[in-house]
């Protein structure tokens, strides 16, 4: 029972989580999906809180003192904090300067790629060096072809508020940032156990409430308010009556299952693209490797033309990643960049990023630990459609009282914008008075429990 209401959770996998997943396998302790959260975010820290979590947390670790980036081959350590990231010698003086320019650009349209949005503003340089890299380590994607109003949001509305980037951050700077977008507040975490930890304790505290291997097939509305679900259960099919329902899966996933109550938020869902990506952890001996590793990783730009998205130093970032005297790397493969590398064979794979971190960070001879997963259908790429997407979504839930529709594509992959937007759309339900045909449906069915009791 929550908030006066009974909670089921349907979900499709026997274990709990989603896309987090975390391996312990001989003494390495590898993500295969997220592998940190950001924080301060409220929805997440409130959870943490809430499970009992605080005491498992745990922040990146003390040797995490770089950003690396790929430039003519090369990893090259650029400072942590912004401002000294923006005025490294790692970028050209012309391009350094294009970036102080940039206040005197005007504003552009309401929307466009990510792509055209910084050559505007900022010029070549960055989004080569700085904003493809950045689009490739968190979205797996295409800055050409996704929507700057939907992957950085706070960049445009800088632009329409201050006129420009630049001008925006500095009023803000003087006017006191909120710590939740104040770069410098921003800390990365995990639990000493793994992201898994977060799903895990979330699913023991909702007890015999979630029901796993239960995959949701379609929505449809009920007459007089309220939703039916149909279910499938290993062979058996069922259906199952709610008031309400928050409908918090991936994209695609979405698509399929409110077609039946509404079309074209079916089409719109069914129609975003997650290219395929793959996870490859390697754990080598300390020795193997010559490189310092004091980073949060390498990321690679599209025209340095390298088989890898980006390498995160993982047992850097957090510890007890790996064992005494070893080290752990994971690399990201494919993406809207090159998805016919993410569906390469194992060995295959394998022989690719092991070759790339040596050329990258030294790593000599065979790993001593190696993991491999496949992500067919990756992360979600919002593009230039996004915006009437969500929308139509919008416009679905406004349509049934009692729907809310979440996930990774509404408002940012990261997993705390996740917990942030499930958080408001549970509410949205939770405060929908529940229809009254409803109410006389639990009346009668809590007498009749009465009478057989
Ligand atoms: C390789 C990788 C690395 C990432 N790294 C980071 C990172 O470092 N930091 C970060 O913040 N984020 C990261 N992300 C993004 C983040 O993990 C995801 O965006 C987020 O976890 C998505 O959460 P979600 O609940 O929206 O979707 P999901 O986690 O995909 O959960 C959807 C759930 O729906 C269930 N389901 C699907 N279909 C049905 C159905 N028909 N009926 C019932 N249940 C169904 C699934 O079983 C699943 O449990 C990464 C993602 C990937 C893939």
């Amino acid at each position: 029972m929550r908030g006066g209401k009974d909670v089921v959770v349907l979900d499709r996998r026997a274990e709990p989580g989603g896309r987090i997943r975390t391996e312990r396998r001989d003494g390495f302790l590898v993500e295969h999906g997220p592998n940190s959260m950001i924080s301060p975010a409220p929805g997440a820290e409130h959870l943490v809180a809430a499970l009992g979590l605080a005491a498992e947390r745990i922040e990146k670790g003390e040797d995490v003192r770089h950003r690396y980036l790929v430039r003519g081959g090369r990893a090259h350590a650029l400072p942590l904090d912004p401002l000294g990231f923006f005025s490294s010698s790692f970028f050209s003086l012309g391009g350094r300067l294009r970036l102080l320019g940039e206040a005197f650009i005007r504003r552009g349209p309401a929307d466009e790629s990510v792509a055209a949005f910084v050559r505007r503003r900022f010029g070549r340089e960055l989004l080569d060096y700085v904003f493809d890299p950045l689009v490739g380590g968190i979205y797996a994607g295409n800055p050409e072809q996704l929507s700057i109003t939907a992957l950085l949001p706070r960049l445009k509305q800088l632009e329409m508020r201050y006129g420009s980037v630049v001008r925006g951050v500095a009023a803000k700077a003087v006017a006191g940032m909120d710590p939740r977008f104040d770069p410098r507040r921003r800390k990365l975490c995990s639990f000493r156990e793994g992201m898994a930890s977060l799903p895990l304790r979330l699913a023991q505290a909702l007890g015999s409430r979630i029901r796993s291997g239960v995959r949701v097939e379609g929505i449809v509305p009920r007459a007089g308010g309220g939703f039916g679900l149909t279910l499938r259960d290993g062979e058996d099919a069922a259906r199952l009556r709610v008031a309400g329902v928050v409908v918090a899966l991936p994209a695609y996933a979405a698509g399929r299952v409110l077609a039946p109550l509404a079309a074209d938020v079916g089409t719109a869902l069914g129609a975003i693209e997650h290219p395929p990506l793959a996870v490859v952890a390697l754990g080598y001996r300390r020795a193997q490797v010559s490189h310092a590793l004091d980073g949060l990783g390498v990321l690679t730009p599209t025209v340095e033309r390298r088989g890898v998205l980006g390498l995160i130093f993982s047992s850097t970032l957090f510890v007890h990643r790996a064992p005494d005297g070893h080290v752990l790397l994971t690399a990201y493969v494919g993406g809207a960049r090159q998805p016919e590398l993410a569906l390469l064979p194992r060995e295959e794979l394998l022989a690719l990023v092991r070759a790339e971190a040596e050329d990258l960070l030294g790593c000599r001879g065979q790993p001593a630990f190696d993991s491999v997963r496949y992500w067919r259908q990756g992360l979600p790429q919002p593009d230039l459609a996004h915006a009437r997407r969500i929308a139509a979504l919008r416009q679905a839930e406004a349509e049934f009282p009692g729907l809310a529709i979440t996930g990774n594509y509404v408002a940012g992959v990261s997993t705390s914008a996740c917990i942030d937007e499930a958080i408001a759309a549970a509410g949205r339900v939770m405060r929908q008075p529940m229809q009254e045909s409803a109410l006389a449906e639990r009346r009668a069915e809590a007498s009749s429990i009465l009478r057989s009791a």
